[in-house]
């Protein structure tokens, strides 16, 4: 490649990019070309955009955070309520507990069965298969086999 075609060649916005952060090309295109040069700053003019609207959102997390650890400071009207209102229903949430407890014994014993089934109902098929497969295999072969009959 001649340097001097690389040299008159713009820069990608890639090398532009770079250049913001200090580690573009040092040809020195951009002493020498207005194109690339107004290029660049519009690149810097958005990248500053951009930073303005991470500080805006900077600035709207923090508040946002602040009101939550307002929030978690303040009292809690409703935990004593609910304190009280759990006390009593003990015994529904044991019972609740125990049929769970029993729901899900239910769906393991129904899955267990079902796998039975399944697994019942696959040997059966692998011998079906097995059976159909040497039937086919000696009705295949029978004239074969005819050969070395003695
Ligand atoms: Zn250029």
């Amino acid at each position: 490649m001649n340097i001097v075609s690389a040299q008159s060649a713009h820069w990608t916005d890639e090398q532009l990019i770079d250049h913001l952060y200090g580690i573009g090309p040092v040809d020195g295109h951009l002493n020498q070309c207005e194109h690339c040069l107004s290029r660049l700053s519009a690149i810097e003019s958005r990248r500053q955009r951009v930073l303005m609207n991470e500080a805006v959102s900077n600035d709207f997390l923090t508040a946002q955070r602040r009101a939550i650890y307002a929030r978690l400071s303040e009292p809690h009207p409703w935990w004593p309520d609910l304190r009280s209102r759990v006390v009593p229903s003990r015994r529904l949430a044991a019972a609740a507990a125990m049929f769970a407890v029993l729901l899900a014994s239910a769906a393991v014993y129904q899955g267990h069965r079902r796998e039975l089934a399944e697994s019942r109902a696959d040997a059966q098929l692998a011998q079906d298969v097995s059976q159909m497969s040497s039937q086919l295999e000696s009705s295949a072969t029978a004239p074969l086999q005819e050969l070395f009959v003695e």
